[in-house]
């Protein structure tokens, strides 16, 4: 008789974990009443989540409304802002002016026309990013991206959020465990017992004995107590492409209650990596993500305290050491891993909360019915997994491959054709005569990043396609019609919508409507 898969158990109580546990259980939800599936999340009382992750990407505005959670209540209990996108500065020159957006709106008319080789060709002394969405004005005007009478997860522009990573995972395992029937078991794994298949049968906690299932979810965090130490799998480094390898993270309150909130990710370039700048209601969260092969600890100290300003000197800084890369393969026998227990990658485009939600979901799509047919599933699931780590990879790197700073070793080392990915030179070399578009996605699947996205970071740092007159010719009236048009919506958009604070302050005191 078939080994039926009813029993999920989740090591971990991080945001992967929770992410991963409200994915499944939402998508099974009809088994899980009937007694057919549980899922069970299994969190050290002892272990600290990692608590830092604060980005995040649009995806998780469908993945939160598919789970039942209601957005006001995210704002509310995770001090949740928007984000609009991620504002890139001093990474092309590092000249006062040298600053691009990288907006979560895709181009007007994307799916219709590339608008790219139309502002190539006449650019009219607008960047690529106004050219082509109201977006970056709406950020530099402080705007929100809806206003109050938009229902829950609705706008007038794309958003993701800014949480607050310590309340984020707590939130969504009152939500798992009040509404999703996840059963949450605060214990210690410390030991693991494996059939002679090498699959794991079960794990000991001290607290609460042995707990058994039939597919384990290594949500353990760095350690990847199953897939890595138990299971074995090795893990592979990137820090030869992607060199920053330590955090230093502060929080910063703000100079009053009211003050301006900015509504982007603020990513500033510095000698040897860059500061993340994120603004919650309550206060920012900072970080200044490095190479110690290139800067000091002291002098990387100093650069975070000349940014956040001398009067912030005694704010605790936590030191967190990264290690960028990810595991050979993500599921291996019954054992599949998910967030940081997956890998990790600097948080520059705030990738990995997104990765969870897209592998959580393909898992709850995919999720095997026996054993008989995991390693199948196993099978697509590494296979894509990868190929969605290698994408992340090249478009974090593009981020420095583009620059023309020669000031320290750390961006002069960037440029090292040794150190760029062969795929993403493939691309580079591809981008010189067509802009990326909807048929760089070759395989349909999911992307972290669109073609989008690419676009913003390559004609942000003064990428140049070359473009041939006569293959704009076709699109042109159309090309000009959506320009027109976004200029439009733009100057529509920033006479109606809100400041940022302001509707945030409003949703906690009336609330968003549900529809
Ligand atoms: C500096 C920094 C900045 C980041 N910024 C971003 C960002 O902007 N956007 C983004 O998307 N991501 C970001 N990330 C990544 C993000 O923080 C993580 O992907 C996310 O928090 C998920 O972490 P996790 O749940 O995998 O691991 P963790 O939070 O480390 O959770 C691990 C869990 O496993 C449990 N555990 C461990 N061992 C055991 C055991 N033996 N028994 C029982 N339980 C155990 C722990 O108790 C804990 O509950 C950032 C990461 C870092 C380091």
């Amino acid at each position: 008789m078939a080994q039926l898969v009813k029993a999920v158990v989740i090591i971990g109580g991080g945001t992967a974990g929770w992410l991963t546990a409200a994915i499944i259980a939402a998508r099974h939800q009809a088994r899980m009443r009937t007694g057919g599936f549980s899922v069970t999340l299994i969190e050290s009382p002892n272990i600290r989540i990692v608590g830092v992750g604060e980005g995040t990407w649009p995806t998780l505005r469908a993945t939160l409304e598919r789970v039942g959670v209601p957005e006001t209540a995210l704002f509310r209990e995770c001090d949740a802002a928007f984000k609009q996108g991620g504002k890139f500065v001093g990474w092309t020159t590092g000249a006062e002016s040298d600053a691009y957006y990288h907006p979560l709106m895709i181009p007007h008319g994307f799916n219709q026309v590339n608008l790219a080789p139309h502002w190539l060709r006449r650019a009219q002394g607008r960047s690529f990013c106004d050219f082509v969405t109201p977006q970056g004005r709406l950020c530099d005007d402080g705007l929100a991206p809806k206003t109050i009478t938009h229902a829950e997860y609705k706008g007038s522009a794309n958003y993701a959020y800014h949480v607050d990573a310590g309340k984020f995972a707590p939130f969504l395992a009152k939500h798992c465990t009040t509404m999703l029937g996840v059963r949450h078991v605060l214990a210690d794994v410390v030991s693991v017992n494996q059939s002679d298949s090498g699959d794991i049968r079960s794990v000991l906690t001290p607290q609460q004995g042995e707990i058994s299932g039939d597919l384990f979810i290594d949500c353990s965090g760095f350690s990847a107590l199953l897939l890595g130490e138990t299971l074995g799998v090795r893990f592979k480094d990137c820090g030869d492409v992607l060199f920053c390898d330590t955090a230093l993270a502060v929080q910063v309150p703000f100079e009053t209650p009211d003050a301006p909130m900015a509504s982007q990710t603020l990513a500033t370039a510095q000698a040897a990596g860059w500061i993340w700048d994120i603004c919650l209601p309550t206060r920012r969260g900072v970080g200044y993500v490095y190479s110690s092969r290139h800067t000091s600890e002291e002098a990387a100290r100093e650069t975070l305290l000349r940014y956040i300003g001398s009067r912030h000197k005694d704010l605790p800084v936590r030191k967190i050491p990264i290690r960028s890369g990810h595991r050979e393969i993500f599921w291996k026998n019954n054992c599949v891993a998910m967030g940081l227990a997956q890998g990790f990658l600097e948080p520059l485009e705030s990738s990995a909360i997104v990765l969870v939600e897209i592998s959580a979901k393909l898992l709850a799509e995919q999720m095997p019915a026996c054993r008989e047919v995991m390693d199948i599933v196993a099978k697509r699931f590494n296979d894509v997994t990868t190929y969605r780590w290698g994408r992340i990879i090249d478009f974090l790197k593009l981020h420095y491959v583009l620059t023309r700073r020669t000031d320290t070793a750390f961006w002069r080392d960037n440029v090292d054709p040794e150190t760029v990915p062969e795929r993403l030179q493939d691309l580079l070399t591809l981008w010189k005569y067509q802009s990326p578009w909807s048929f760089d996605e070759l395989d349909r699947l999911e992307e972290v990043f669109p073609a989008a996205s690419y676009q913003y970071v390559l004609y942000g740092m003064g990428f140049r396609t070359e473009v041939i007159d006569e293959e704009t010719m076709d699109t042109a009236s159309v090309a000009r019609r959506l320009v027109m048009e976004n200029e439009r919506i733009t100057a529509e958009l920033r006479t109606r919508l809100p400041k940022n604070r302001e509707l945030l302050t409003r949703i906690h005191e009336y609330g968003l409507q549900t529809v």
